[in-house]
């Protein structure tokens, strides 16, 4: 900050000098004095400080009127429970068969992964039994690979295939044990309802946590949209970005990939190099540093007692499958 606000001295020189004259160095003639040099530094100070305060203001008014605490708790607890009913549910339970569970534990599964609004259990269960059935080959409903270059195939995997019915599921062949599951089948008819309900859930908690319609409605916009959109594009990018970035130790006919940031959202689905080495495995995090929430809910749910015959991979069984050192890494 070199200009001020401070009242300064009109300049001693009555000759300004032209520009580029002087050939010497600066003197004294060359430098405005200050008439109060420390209102001039409080002044520069608060004018440099003030925009910074404004902001901080600007933030809290922003949280007491847009966003509240109610906001963070609807959209937490909704967000956790519409991603266990995908990972948990829909896709460890309802696709791999990765653990058996009460009916009251199903059904619940089925609900929550249902309100995701990722489409009705039946479909999105058979589209992705086929997507590991043709992983990136001719028939995988969508896989990034075989596209005209990279950016197509990354949107086609990302969300474009949700436009395209060519490579949908044979609903039939690939889930005849779910259309045959009276209660599933129920479910997947009435897909809207629990739409619906996935939307008047985190109204109601919005009210019952903030106390007011304002609250509720709020509670709506970050559990309902802001959770729908965070949520679709994490359940997309394992599509996407996990058949593409990310790191590959076992060996595996196909492009999968694990990608660490990414598993944190997604409550550990991002292993998914590990889990197309092993679809049955309840357990995507294989080694104790791979975060995987959704293994620590299905472990909670075991030590309940509501969930039982895990599937588990033995370290042996992983280590048979780990791609050879010397042919992966060649020279280290
Ligand atoms: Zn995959
Ligand atoms: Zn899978």
């Amino acid at each position: 900050m070199t200009q001020t606000a401070a009242p300064s001295r009109p300049s001693t020189s009555s000759e300004p000098p032209a520009a580029g004259a002087s050939s010497v160095g600066p003197t004294a003639e060359d430098t405005q004095p200050t008439e109060n040099e420390n209102l001039d530094r409080f002044l520069t100070g608060l004018i440099t400080v003030l925009p910074f305060i404004g902001l901080g203001v600007v933030a809290w008014q922003l949280w007491n009127s847009l966003l509240h605490w109610s906001d963070i708790a609807v959209f937490a607890i909704t967000y956790a429970l519409c991603a266990v009913g995908v990972t948990v549910g829909f896709h460890r339970h309802f696709t791999h068969r990765s653990f058996k569970a009460k009916p009251w534990v199903r059904g619940a599964l089925a609900i929550f992964g249902s309100a995701a609004i990722e489409g009705p259990i039946i479909s999105w269960v058979a589209d992705h039994r086929k997507h590991h059935a043709f992983s990136d080959k001719e028939g995988d409903p969508h896989s990034p690979h075989g596209h005209d270059g990279p950016l197509r195939g990354l949107l086609h995997a990302h969300v474009g295939w949700l436009f395209i019915h060519t490579q949908r599921a044979n609903r039939e062949r690939y889930t005849p044990d779910l259309l045959k599951d009276p209660f599933i089948a129920y479910v997947d008819r009435t897909f809207l309802l629990w739409v619906l309900a996935g939307l008047a859930f985190p109204f109601g908690l919005g009210w019952l946590i903030g106390g007011s319609i304002d609250t509720a409605l709020t509670g709506l916009l970050w559990g309902g949209l802001v959770r729908m959109l965070v949520l679709h594009h994490v359940t997309y990018s394992i599509n996407s970005l996990c058949h593409f970035f990310g790191r590959r130790r076992f060996d595996v006919d196909d492009e999968s990939r694990n990608l660490a940031w990414l598993s944190i959202f997604s409550l550990g689905e991002s292993w998914h190099h590990n889990h197309h080495a092993f679809p049955t495995s309840a357990h995507h995090g294989l080694h104790w540093w791979e975060l995987d929430v959704s293994s620590l809910v299905i472990r909670g749910l075991r030590r309940a007692g509501l969930v039982w015959d895990v599937v588990e991979i033995s370290p042996e069984r992983q280590a048979k499958k780990l791609v050879e050192k010397d042919a992966a890494a060649p020279g280290t």
